[in-house]
């Protein structure tokens, strides 16, 4: 019988781990995957080149993350404040440092 007492507490370290990446799971269901197009069109197109990740953060809920890496190009920013911060009617482009052209939509 003392061997049970080990293995109710392996199950309870192996269990904590799994219940924190629930919660991050729950935290991340409003960031956003943004969309990517091919190409960039010039003088129709509002283009930041990210040197660094992220390029903002702010106050909001929710990230948004690079449609082809998935890293995280806003942090806790909408696209509504994102493109706020920008002051652009163009569309807004953000090209990720993987490459990926990445399309902060209008809301
Ligand atoms: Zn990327």
């Amino acid at each position: 019988m003392t061997e049970r007492e080990p293995n109710l507490f392996r199950t309870l370290v192996i269990y904590r781990p799994g219940a924190r990446i629930l919660k991050e799971f729950a935290m991340s269901e409003s960031s956003i995957t943004l969309e990517t197009v091919e190409e960039v069109r010039p003088g129709a197109d509002a283009h930041i080149r990210a040197n660094k990740l992220p390029v903002m953060t702010g106050t909001d809920e929710g990230d948004l993350n690079c449609g082809k890496c998935g890293k995280t190009i806003a942090e806790k920013t909408t696209p509504a404040s994102f493109r706020r911060k920008i002051q652009t009617d163009q569309r807004l482009i953000v090209e990720c440092p993987c490459g990926a052209l990445n399309v902060v939509p209008k809301s």
